[in-house]
């Protein structure tokens, strides 16, 4: 199995100069990796930057709408994300949910249309501080994966690699990432959520992985202690040294 390690650039960097840069850094850094997959999501406008197929390298996208084609000025489609060579794409992303008022009930026809389109959705779950303080942390989870889950025939996660990124809300961008206890106990709970929904062989492939802080010095930590599949970065993967770090020296 291989680790997954996805980079959320979110809105930068500020030109395609950089982006360049910015992956190319990361893309000769990271040579001969064995156990991990690494996946850049860029901003839509950068997609069509990079030279790819890349060893050990895919191409992602931070969102996308939930119709492949029609009148929805503004939106980009799933089935535009594919014919740019990317193979992944963020779903229900807590910035998404909290500034652009994404419901779950949005997240499940997007989720629905990434899979249609043949793409691999990484759906992002995770409470709020407030949450947290009142013990709502699993009501929350457990919720959000099946309001993103509905009526979503389980073959189709099954012949697509769908993963769900934990990213508690108060442990983004804060520096405060979440303790690994409750990290563990959050995948625990999640893997259980998955097995209930989609049955034992299904939910055992999907790859949960911890988002939030992830810093070169705690990222090991969420796969080897947390037992997390891997790891979705926001800041670090701005950082290039940091990101190389992150992942050659720990994995
Ligand atoms: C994120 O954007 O999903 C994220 C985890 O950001 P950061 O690593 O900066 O907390």
């Amino acid at each position: 199995m291989k680790y997954l390690i996805v980079a959320n650039w979110k809105m930068n960097p500020p030109n395609q100069k950089e982006a360049k840069q910015l992956f190319y850094l990361k893309k000769n850094g990271l040579k001969n990796l064995k156990n991990i997959e690494v996946v850049i999501c860029p901003p839509f406008s950068y997609l069509s930057s990079f030279k790819f197929p890349v060893p050990n390298f895919q191409l992602g996208a931070q969102n996308c709408f939930w119709e492949q084609s029609g009148a929805f000025t503004g939106e980009i489609s799933p089935l535009m994300l594919k014919n740019l060579e990317c193979q992944y794409v963020i779903i229900g992303h807590s910035e998404r949910r909290r500034i652009l008022k994404e419901t779950d009930e949005m997240i499940n026809k997007k989720l629905k249309a990434v899979l249609e389109a043949g793409l691999k959705p990484i759906l992002c779950i995770g409470e709020t501080q407030e949450e947290r303080n009142k013990g709502k942390t699993e009501t929350i989870l457990k919720n959000q994966i099946e309001k993103a889950l509905k009526n979503v025939p389980s073959y189709k996660l099954q012949v697509t690699r769908f993963c769900i990124a934990y990213e508690p809300i108060w442990a983004i961008g804060t520096g405060k990432p979440c303790l690994l206890q409750e990290a563990l106990k959050a995948k625990v709970f999640i893997s259980k959520v998955l097995k209930v929904l989609l049955g034992k062989k299904i939910a055992e492939k999907i790859k949960i992985l911890y988002g939030g802080s992830v810093s070169s010095k705690n990222g090991l930590s969420y796969i080897k202690e947390a037992k997390m599949d891997g790891l979705l970065v926001g800041a670090i993967s701005l950082k290039p040294k940091e990101f190389i770090k992150l992942i050659t020296y720990n994995l």
